[in-house]
């Protein structure tokens, strides 16, 4: 029995982008992303956040503050009944050619080590906001969605195309219960 699997990005995915979010004081849910999150989980999907948090590697924040944050990051939805079932950051730089930055794909491992179960990439997906994610979750064998940012344009589509674009991981979360 192997483990369908909602990988998610974090930041502008399931917290507002306002770049490097590293302190509590800067963490705001996106509208939606909690009930998202809990829809995907009461239908079976392990939660994984992956997420490329470069500002450790920049020295804007630490590898503690991370943690620190996601500790809070899952009391919060702890509260609202929702569980992670595993978290993996890549603390580098873009330039450090490391194994685990998206769209590498080396976070994937870190999830299922942790998980310790098999993953049903078929039938898992890849939620986040920039094409690395997309890339990410084709990497892996996951159907992907992406979600409208600033920080790509219709013209990025041509190279690499998502599963699904939306705006938030609720309407995300609808779809892929619904299918
Ligand atoms: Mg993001
Ligand atoms: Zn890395």
């Amino acid at each position: 029995m192997s483990r369908r699997v909602v990988f998610l990005d974090r930041d502008g995915t399931i917290n507002v982008d306002h770049g490097y979010v590293s302190t509590i004081e800067r963490w705001e849910f996106v509208d939606g992303a909690i009930q998202g999150m809990k829809l995907l989980q009461d239908n079976g999907f392990a939660l994984a956040v992956v997420t490329n948090q470069s500002g450790v590697a920049a020295g804007r924040c630490t590898e503690q503050d991370v943690e620190r944050l996601h500790q809070f990051m899952c009391e919060q939805l702890a509260q609202a009944g929702v569980t992670v079932d595993a978290i993996a950051y890549c603390p580098h730089s873009a330039d450090a050619g490391c194994r685990c930055r998206k769209p590498q794909t080396g976070m994937a491992e870190a999830i299922r080590n942790s998980l310790q179960e098999s993953v049903d990439y078929d039938s898992s997906w890849m939620i986040g906001d920039k094409i690395a994610d997309v890339e990410f979750g084709r990497g892996i064998g996951v159907q992907t969605a992406l979600l409208r940012s600033p920080y790509w344009m219709a013209d990025d589509l041509e190279s690499i195309s998502p599963h699904f674009i939306s705006n938030r991981l609720l309407d995300v979360a609808t779809m892929i219960i619904a299918e």
